[in-house]
C-alpha cells in the first residue's frame, strides 16, 4: 500500500490527498495518456534534499512536448512545486511522483480538446530492488518481451503507457524466479529493465547501450555517467550485444528507484563473483556519498528543502 501524505499538488493549489481524484472516462484511464516523473529526496545532514530536480522537471516537459502537451508550468515552477509539497508533507526520505494527464473533455483518441492536469504526490519510500547486504546483487533474465521499436512509443518520453510493456517484463521475470527483466530492442540488442538503465563492466571500461536503443534517458544512468568521468573510470555508450551480459566482469542496473544495483547473475549464469564488483562498488560508493550530502556537491546535483 502507499504510505498515505497529507497533502498533494494539483495545478499549482494544495489538495487533500483524498481529493486527488479522476472521472473514469478520463483520456488517460482508457488511453495511458500520461507522462511522469520519480524522484528520490534523500536525508542529508543538512536536512532533506532532492536529488537532480531540475533535470527531472525538464524530463517531464520534454516528454509532454513530444505528446504535444503544452505544460502550464515551467520547471523552475515544477521544482519549487515540489520543494513546497516535501516541506507541507514532512516525510523524507520520499519519492516525489509529478504527472501530466489529459483529463476529461473527449473520449474520442484525438486528445485535442482534453484538459491538461498535472498532480505531484509524495510518499515515504525505501529500497526498490534486492534485501541482502549492498554487495549482494539481484538475479535477472532476459525477457522475452522486447521493449518498444524505433518509431513506435518514444522511449525518450517517460509515458504510462509504456509502462504497459515494463510490466510485460517485470511479471514474466518475477513469475520466473526473477527479481527483473532485461528487455531487448527491436534488434535484439540490451535495451535496459523494466524501469532501470543497464551498465556492464569489460576490462575496467564500462559499457551502457546509447539512447537510440529504446532506452530511457535515465537521469541515475547520466549521473554515474558524469562520476564515472570524474573519477576517470571510461564510459563508453556502445550497442552492447545480449551474450556480452554473459561474459562481462560487472553488470548493473540504474534507476531513481534502484540507485545502482549490482547484478548477481543473468539468466543463471553468473557475473563475475556473483557479487558487486570492483568498478559497481567505486561508482555505487561515490553515488551514495553525492545522494546523502557526504562529500561536496560538486555537480550541483542537490536541492535542499527546508521543513518547518
Ligand atoms: N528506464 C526505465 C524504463 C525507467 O522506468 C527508469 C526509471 N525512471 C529508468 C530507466 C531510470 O531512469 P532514472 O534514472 O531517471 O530514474
Amino acid at each position: 500500500a502507499i504510505p498515505v501524505t497529507e497533502l498533494i499538488w494539483h495545478n499549482g493549489k494544495m489538495i487533500k490527498w483524498d481529493d486527488a481524484k479522476i472521472h473514469v472516462l478520463s483520456h488517460v484511464v482508457n488511453y495511458g495518456s500520461s507522462l511522469f516523473e520519480g524522484i528520490r529526496c534523500y536525508e542529508t545532514k543538512s536536512g532533506p534534499a532532492i536529488f537532480r530536480l531540475k533535470e527531472h522537471m525538464q524530463r517531464l516537459l520534454n516528454s509532454s512536448k513530444i505528446y504535444r502537451i503544452d505544460v502550464p508550468f515551467s520547471v523552475d515552477e515544477l521544482c519549487n512545486a515540489a520543494v513546497e509539497l516535501v516541506g507541507a508533507n514532512k516525510v523524507s526520505p520520499c519519492y516525489i511522483r509529478p504527472i501530466v494527464l489529459r483529463g476529461y473533455g473527449e473520449l474520442g483518441v484525438n486528445p485535442i480538446g482534453c484538459p491538461t492536469e498535472v498532480y505531484m504526490a509524495n510518499y515515504a519510500w525505501g529500497k526498490y530492488l534486492g534485501h541482502g547486504g549492498p554487495d549482494d546483487g539481484v538475479d535477472v533474465c532476459v525477457s522475452s518481451w522486447t521493449r518498444f521499436a524505433p518509431n513506435t512509443l518514444p522511449a525518450l518520453a517517460k509515458a504510462g503507457a509504456n509502462y504497459m510493456n515494463s510490466q510485460l517484463i517485470k511479471m514474466e521475470a518475477i513469475l520466473n524466479g526473477y527479481s527483473e527483466g532485461i528487455a531487448l530492442d527491436a534488434n535484439g540488442y540490451v535495451s535496459e529493465g523494466s524501469g532501470e538503465n543497464l551498465f556492464i563492466v569489460r576490462d575496467g571500461k564500462i559499457i551502457t547501450p546509447p539512447l537510440g536503443n529504446s532506452v530511457l534517458p535515465g537521469i541515475t544512468r547520466d549521473s554515474v555517467i558524469q562520476i564515472a568521468d570524474s573519477l576517470g573510470i571510461e564510459v563508453k555508450e556502445q550497442i552492447i550485444p545480449r551474450e556480452m551480459l554473459y561474459v562481462a566482469d560487472e553488470v548493473f542496473f540504474t534507476g531513481t528507484a534502484a540507485e545502482v544495483t549490482p547484478i548477481a547473475s543473468v539468466d543463471k549464469i553468473q557475473v563475475g563473483t556473483g557479487k558487486a564488483g570492483a568498478i559497481t562498488k567505486t561508482i555505487r560508493k561515490e553515488f551514495f556519498a553525492l545522494i546523502h550530502g557526504e562529500v561536496e556537491d560538486r555537480f550541483g546535483w542537490l536541492t535542499p528543502v527546508k521543513q518547518p
